[in-house]
């Protein structure tokens, strides 16, 4: 069962069409539209594996009365929602486990339960507080332990049709949505197997590792040290850290040799450990970490979209370990890393906000008096222009958070950065002063791209696919007039290649029109379309389409890969 809990200030449902052929009739009361204030919501999607119905409703109950509790809530709504899962129970299960719920429920709190199989048209208003959105997934280990003590059977073709194909619905989405822009130029894909994984194809390859390359040289220019850790760990890692108390439902398990571990949701304790390994001299600070990282968090698959929430990403993470005196610098260097990235990638920033100390908080006020003022002052310094989100910062450090939006002009976290004084101190962290004292160093979390994936879906959404040449997955493509010029033409990219040894060059030789031809090299966003016919190899010139213009460009070949060499190197 998975279920989405909300708190809100008011709901109010009604139900509209029927969903299913024959779902239970709406009483008087039903068929109007029902509302309740201050009340937990309960959005829940009754699964296959929850056929034991008794069970269920114990646990439901368990999950319900628990949240209920932290945040005191007198008022309960049942909420039918289907859309939490691909797996759902049949209707009979499904009502069952809701109407004893609900029975169950009446005994200590004021029940409503929306009318189910009908299309409800509802609003809600969520209040703000940590726990107003929460969810639970309840699962049963019954039937795994059937399965253990008999031999397994299973017919794998069976299974392969189980496999539903993804299809993209893009009659909701603006012409550039970066899943229609994928497909199109045959960047990504996904799967029911893998939800909110991305299956990247050669060509979305080719971009996120350019993005990789780009990042890792300038961080190296920038003092920065590259590593990489485990992407499984010992769960007492993520108990130390703290990530264990605060992030639990969010983290993949998985068993080794009896012993708990936990797929890393976050970085942050494998640089600990790194730092860990060896003493450390005040001389080796500020100490940069750096760590193309690939984290797993669990979502409910419902909310997940395209590359914009997934459940692995990949961040460009660095951790910064310094003294309390070089923490202003630090960030300095990280805003302006920051600000040359989005410049470079011609985007900007919908907001950027600075978010202070929380009422619930650790550390000296003293060093969150230091802190805040050094966040501000880069801030002030770099003249940006920037919110404050009072009391809104981690209750280990303030922080900085950029924001971009979308096509769907939804905007986005990309790049942040955190100041932590929890961290060091959890994990004993130290280093020698000038004085030969031990010291705690400060921690700065940092991410630019913030997830490569994230990025990659505004960089495509924003640019409509043309991304800069450096960038293309394919940069050049030789087409030929027709079946006399491929001899030809295949001269022409041997001569190319070999002035511009890794540029990303391929031919359409299909016998097509030149105007097919085109057109689907215009689909891909090649920057560079060169046509080969008659005419050009007499005259020996190229006859060049540029990034979509229409009018068509003459070179001789030598001039040609001077101006594209020109261009990748610059990264223009
Ligand atoms: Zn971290």
């Amino acid at each position: 069962m998975k279920v989405l809990f909300l708190h809100v200030d008011y709901i109010k449902f009604k139900a509209m069409k029927k969903a299913l052929k024959n779902p239970p009739e709406l009483t008087e009361k039903e068929k109007k539209e029902q509302k309740i204030s201050d009340a937990l919501v309960a959005m829940i999607s009754v699964e296959k594996s929850d056929s034991d119905v008794k069970k269920s409703v114990s646990e439901l109950i368990k999950n319900i009365k628990d949240i209920a509790g932290q945040i005191k809530a007198k008022n309960i709504v049942l909420y039918p929602y289907a859309h939490l899962s691909s797996s759902l129970s049949s209707p009979e299960i499904a009502i069952k486990v809701l109407e004893e719920s609900e029975e169950k429920l009446k005994k200590d709190f004021k029940v409503l339960r929306a009318p189910f199989g009908y299309y409800k048209e509802f609003e809600l208003k969520v209040k703000g507080h940590p726990l107003s959105e929460l969810s639970r997934e309840i699962r049963f280990e019954e039937n795994v332990d059937a399965i253990k003590g008999s031999e397994e059977k299973y017919n794998p073709s069976q299974l392969l049709r189980e496999i539903s194909k993804t299809k993209l619905d893009t009659s909701k989405l603006k012409e550039n949505d970066h899943r229609i822009i994928g497909q199109q130029m045959d960047l990504f894909s996904f799967s029911e197997v893998a939800p909110g994984m991305i299956f990247w194809h050669n060509n979305g390859l080719i971009l996120y590792n350019e993005l990789i390359n780009f990042w890792r040289e300038v961080h190296r220019k920038s003092g920065y040290q590259e590593i990489s850790t485990p992407q499984i760990l010992d769960k007492k890692l993520w108990q130390i850290s703290g990530h264990w108390e605060k992030y639990k439902e969010n983290i993949f398990l998985t068993k080794y040799e009896n012993r708990d571990f936990a797929v890393k949701p976050m970085n942050c304790p494998g640089a600990m450990l790194v730092y860990k390994s060896r003493s450390r001299s005040y001389k080796e600070l500020p100490l940069r970490l750096s760590e193309i990282g690939v984290v797993h968090r669990q979502e409910l698959s419902g909310t997940l979209g395209g590359l914009f929430r997934v459940i692995r990403m990949t961040q460009d993470d660095a951790h910064i370990f310094c003294s309390e005196e070089q923490i202003e610098n630090e960030v300095e260097g990280v805003i302006s890393l920051i600000n040359m990235f989005y410049e470079k990638f011609g985007l900007q920033f919908d907001h950027v906000e600075l978010s202070t100390r929380p009422e619930k908080r650790i550390g000296d006020e003293k060093l969150w008096d230091k802190a805040e003022k050094a966040l501000e002052s880069v801030l002030k310094k770099k003249k940006m222009k920037y919110k404050i989100n009072k009391g809104d910062g981690a209750f280990y450090g303030p922080k900085i958070d950029f924001h971009l939006k979308d096509s769907q002009e939804r905007t986005w976290q990309c790049s942040t950065v955190q100041l932590d004084f929890a961290m060091p101190g959890r994990f004993e962290l130290e280093y020698a002063g000038s004085d030969n004292r031990k010291k705690t160093p400060v921690i700065i979390h940092r991410v630019i791209y913030g997830s490569l994936e994230r990025f990659i879906g505004i960089l495509i959404e924003d640019k409509n696919g043309r991304f800069p040449t450096w960038l293309s997955p394919i940069q050049v493509r030789v087409l030929s007039f027709t079946e006399r010029n491929v001899d030809y033409a295949k001269k022409i990219i041997g001569e190319i290649g070999k002035k511009i040894p890794n540029l990303r060059l391929d031919a359409d030789f299909r016998n097509d029109t030149v105007q097919g031809k085109v057109k689907e090299a215009e689909m891909m966003r090649i920057p560079y379309i060169i046509v080969v016919g008659d005419k050009e190899k007499k005259e020996k010139t190229l006859a060049v389409r540029i990034k979509g213009n229409p009018k068509i460009e003459k070179f001789t070949t030598d001039e040609f890969c001077i101006r594209l060499e020109k261009e990748i190197e610059g990264k223009k």
